[in-house]
């Protein structure tokens, strides 16, 4: 780890200041960030420590849920209105790293999250910021169950590896920024950009010198009828294989039932946290049968690049997907309990 000058600033606005400097990052949680000095794969040289100046407090307005950026993944998954109305989201924070991991991580920093693949967080690696990104790797061989098979043009990119952006994207939520140049909102589903052809991963929308200061989700129907399964290599602290962040509203009950609103969205598998309307549409004013639901699963991923080694991944998205939407379909929002039975393999009751 390379020596950094470390900043408190009293305000946001100096801390825009400071982050206009270059070598300057923003420091939540430091989860991400102090992990990738460590392994020098990030050497900022001075980090400006926004978390204390961050409102964290949890809130429902006027049908949007607001959350400060300094709020923790834990105490936005224990909010009262998150536990009792809105599963996907506590499923996507719950189901995520690891307790310890959760009380420090902020929700500013958890968005901004890199990616796990290897051939990133390895100074010798040549797909590190150090490395020279157009040097192609040999696909034979390599290890690539962190690549993307959606938003890669067919390349080697790394996935996005979060769980909450998933639901975040697929409820389409907002972000607050606070920036040199004033305030301003912006859709998360046009946050993240796609990797161009000399990245490596994702970039976003947010300018030098701007901190993400909330985020927003509108409560809907589909948020509250919703669902976050996460398929994974343990079934404990490990990093997505594929998931599905899923909400439906049903008229009628079972299979007979009509389809009248749904939100999709898909995680392990985008270099962005991927967004499916190709799926939503597939789903809205269609019956609730297995076929509708298979036919969501090949419309969301229609556009799959897997590159060789990745093939199993679009399987599994498109069976982690039906299976989601059946269960909300046949059970309904699971509890903690039933999240955690079925994430261990056996059946929900
Ligand atoms: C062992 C391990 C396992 C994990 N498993 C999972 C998992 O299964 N699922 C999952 O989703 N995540 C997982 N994570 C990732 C974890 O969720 C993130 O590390 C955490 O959410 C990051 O939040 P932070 O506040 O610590 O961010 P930091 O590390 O402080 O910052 C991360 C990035 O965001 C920037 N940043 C921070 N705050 C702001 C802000 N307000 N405005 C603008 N930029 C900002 C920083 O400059 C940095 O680039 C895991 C992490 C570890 C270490």
């Amino acid at each position: 780890m390379i020596p950094f000058q470390f900043e408190r600033p009293g305000s946001l606005q100096e801390a825009g200041r400071q982050l206009q400097a270059d070598g300057t990052m923003p420091l939540g949680g430091g989860t991400t960030l102090l992990d990738l000095m460590k392994l020098n794969v990030l050497k900022p040289s001075r980090l400006s420590f926004v978390k204390p100046l961050l409102d964290d407090s949890v809130s429902v307005k006027e049908s949007t849920l607001v959350v400060g950026a300094g709020c923790t993944m834990s105490q936005l998954a224990d909010d009262d209105s998150v536990k009792d109305s809105f599963p996907a989201i506590r499923q996507s924070l719950i189901l995520a790293a690891s307790p310890q991991i959760r009380n420090m991580a902020t929700l500013g920093g958890n968005l901004l999250q890199r990616t796990r693949c290897t051939y990133f967080r390895h100074p010798d690696m040549p797909l590190n910021p150090e490395g020279d990104a157009e040097l192609k790797l040999d696909t034979s061989g390599v290890e690539t169950s962190m690549m993307a098979v959606l938003g890669n043009e067919g390349r080697l990119v790394g996935v996005y590896p979060g769980d909450f952006a998933v639901t975040f994207v697929a409820f389409a939520g907002q972000l607050s920024l606070s920036g040199p140049e004033g305030d301003r909102t912006i859709d998360a589903r046009s946050f993240y950009r796609v990797p161009n052809q000399n990245e490596f991963q994702y970039s976003t929308e947010l300018k030098r010198g701007e901190i993400i200061t909330s985020i927003q989700l509108p409560v809907s129907k589909t948020l509250r009828n919703s669902l976050y399964l996460k398929v994974r290599e343990r079934s404990s602290y490990a990093f997505a294989l594929a998931s599905a962040s899923v909400g439906i509203e049903l008229d009628g009950s079972g299979s007979s039932a009509t389809i009248r609103s749904a939100n999709v969205g898909l995680g392990g598998l985008g270099s962005i946290p991927w967004h499916s309307p190709e799926a939503e549409a597939a789903l809205i004013d269609r019956p609730a049968t297995d076929k509708t639901f298979e036919q969501a699963a090949d419309a969301a991923l229609a556009d799959a690049n897997p590159p060789q080694g990745t093939e199993y991944k679009v399987t599994l998205a498109k069976r982690t997907l039906v299976r989601a939407l059946k269960i909300l379909r046949d059970h309904g929002p699971l509890n903690d309990q039933e999240l955690w039975a079925m994430q261990h393999g056996r059946g929900v009751q």
